[in-house]
């Protein structure tokens, strides 16, 4: 007797199952794709049981009329593609006409949709391949379906779906994916009743990766050679983070698993970056879909490229570019990338990347605040700026600040990694922006006096060790750290750890400011004492600061002279050494014998 037999087509469409959904969150990766190629504004997430029990997706898209519905969950059936070729101009994240077909035998599916023509939408469901009538259904415009009870039919399938959270944190990297894919799309996740993110139409990109990713310092990079064209953002190489958890790379607007990209971010960061930290890249790529099979994968996770070594080489520099951007006038061209052409193809995403650091405010406005928050100040100044450079309008009663003056100031440059140069027509001065920037921080640790300096959480707890007898010291006197912005708790005889820091400090100086705190301490365990907490806001408002060697935009170098004349333009650091030195014109001309002497 044959051992072979044909399988039935439930069977062989379970297999299939299997390959495009593994778990809950391709189930929402695929309902998500569906919802963006319908042309959705806005897009609805609810998440039961990390996805398990519910998933539903509901968008606001073109809809489907009462035929399409029903031919939606049958195999193959798409409208996305008609033959092979199609595959080489593809515009869609869809194809293969699988997905809802897949969804359809594994899970109970309700698809509930509306054209804008019709009166009235359709609603249609299917438990474990078995089909309802389908029926007449009031809702708006678009398209929701609903998956529950995923892999209820299939036990050796259920087995291997993770706890809720293992589901869930799944399903929201494939929502975060989308969402950073798509900035100007509004959406929202809940999960067991609660919203997770409610993310509004963002008019920036980078507005978006900050709604997600707040306070991450961004650099705006560009690239463009040939018809591939690189953007995104990168963080400076003091800032980092233990994980690749802010790296995401998009391939036409698709989150892609690609294996050289860490090896490229690696060596446009060199040997700025310690030894197993991994700075923020969100790496865009637009190219001609032809330059790219997106085929490759069941869940259409990876990518072949014609030319990989091209698409590696546009990526490492576009990142260098970010990385290295220098500080331009603001009314110059917003991007130091010499290469860059200007875009020919414009992107998908309308978009224009500009610039773009974070100074130590604490937090980041929603997308939706942002546009109100742009410091007006520095706009009207712009303005005028371009109006009556360098002219005294007799009208001005007031005097300007040297900060003032400075941001009418054409920004020349920066130089010894040090000085930033601003060429004010008649006069130039050199600002040492680690001294500013000191000065801003300490002024505004030094008001937290009565209250306590404060403190960010960190989501890794950071330790550190003591020697046993300091060690004591420090347990004694946790109290005083508190109000620095430190929680101390003691894990061992020497060691101890953290769970915040105060609010401007990075991690990485961590350690030492402790030290330097501790040595403070030691001479006096009160900080109430003025004296004292001066020198502590000392320590931490220069160690903190941005070193000299790290490089400023236009936009970061604007934000600090703002801050300076908010602060009433002190004129030094903390310690004394002056913040800003300057030349009249007549000393460079005497110098160079231009005029008498
Ligand atoms: P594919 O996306 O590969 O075409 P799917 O099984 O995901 O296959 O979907 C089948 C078809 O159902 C799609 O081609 C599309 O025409 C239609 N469809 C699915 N989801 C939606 C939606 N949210 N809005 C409008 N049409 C949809
Ligand atoms: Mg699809």
């Amino acid at each position: 007797m044959s051992l072979i037999k044909q399988l039935d087509p439930s069977t062989i469409l379970q297999i299939a199952a299997g390959e495009v959904i593994e778990r809950p969150a391709s189930a929402l990766r695929e309902l998500l794709d569906n919802a963006l190629d319908a042309g959705a504004e806005n897009i609805d997430i609810v998440l039961e049981k990390g996805g398990k029990s519910f998933i539903s997706v509901a968008d606001d898209g073109k809809g489907m009329d009462e035929a399409d519905i029903k031919l939606s969950p049958k195999l193959h059936t798409t409208s996305k593609i008609n033959t092979i070729n199609d595959l080489n101009n593809l515009h869609t994240f869809g194809f293969r006409g699988e997905a809802l077909a897949s969804l359809a035998e594994v899970s109970t599916l309700t698809i509930a949709s509306r054209q804008a023509v019709s009166e009235h939408g359709y609603e249609y469901s299917l438990a474990f391949g078995q089909e309802s009538p389908i029926k007449p259904k009031g809702m708006n415009k678009g398209t929701s379906v609903v998956i529950e009870n995923l892999f209820q039919n299939l036990p050796a399938r259920l087995k291997f779906l993770g706890a809720d959270t293992g589901e869930y944190r799944a399903c929201l990297g494939e929502f975060l994916k989308k969402a950073l894919a798509y900035p100007q799309i509004g959406f929202k996740l809940s999960h067991n009743n609660e919203t997770s993110y409610n993310l509004a139409p963002a008019s920036e990109l980078f507005c978006r990766i900050l709604d997600i990713f707040p306070n991450t310092p961004l650099q705006a990079f560009h690239y463009q050679q040939d018809d591939i064209l690189v953007y995104g953002f990168c963080s400076p190489p003091s800032w980092y983070r233990p994980t690749r958890s802010h790296q995401y790379f998009f391939v036409n607007n698709r989150a892609i698993e690609w294996a050289p990209l860490r090896g490229q971010i690696a060596a446009a960061y060199g040997n700025l970056l310690p030894p197993g930290k991994f700075p923020a890249c969100f790496i865009y790529v637009q190219l001609q879909p032809s330059f790219a099979d997106f085929n490759v994968h069941p869940q259409k996770k990876e990518i072949r490229f014609q030319n990989e070594r091209l698409i590696s080489d546009c990526v490492r520099r576009a990142i260098r570019d970010g990385i290295n951007l220098t500080a331009v006038s603001p009314t110059e061209s917003s991007f130091s990338t010499s290469q860059a052409s200007p875009v020919q193809q414009e992107p998908s995403v309308k978009r224009e990347p500009k610039p773009f650091l974070y100074l130590p405010q604490k937090v980041y406005p929603s997308s939706g605040q942002k546009k109100q928050e742009a410091p007006s100040f520095q706009k009207s100044y712009r303005i005028e700026k371009q109006a009556n450079l360098f002219v005294k309008t007799s009208s001005t009663e007031h005097t300007l600040s040297l900060a003032q003056k400075l941001l009418y100031a054409r920004q020349a440059g920066q130089i010894f990694h040090t000085y930033l140069i601003f060429d004010e027509g008649l006069q130039v001065t050199l600002v040492d922006f680690h001294a500013l920037h000191e000065r801003i921080r300490y002024e505004k640790l030094l008001v937290q006096k009565n209250i306590g300096i404060e403190q960010r959480n960190l989501l890794i707890p950071q330790s550190f060790v003591f020697p046993k007898v300091d060690a004591d010291l420090l347990e004694k006197n946790a109290e005083a750290f508190n109000f620095l912005g430190f929680s101390l708790t003691r894990i061992g005889e020497t060691e101890f750890s953290t769970d915040t820091l105060p609010v401007f400090l990075d991690s990485s100086q961590a350690e030492v400011i402790l030290l330097d705190l501790f040595h403070l301490m030691e001479d006096s365990p009160s900080f109430n004492d003025s004296s004292l907490w001066d020198r502590a806001c000392k320590s931490i408002a220069c160690k903190g600061s941005v070193k000299s060697g790290d490089k400023l935009s236009a936009v970061e170098v604007e934000a600090l002279l703002q801050q300076w004349h908010e602060l009433g333009c002190p004129q030094s650091c903390p310690h004394g050494r002056p913040i800003a030195v300057s030349w009249e014109k007549t000393f460079f001309d005497k110098a160079f014998k231009r005029l008498g002497f």
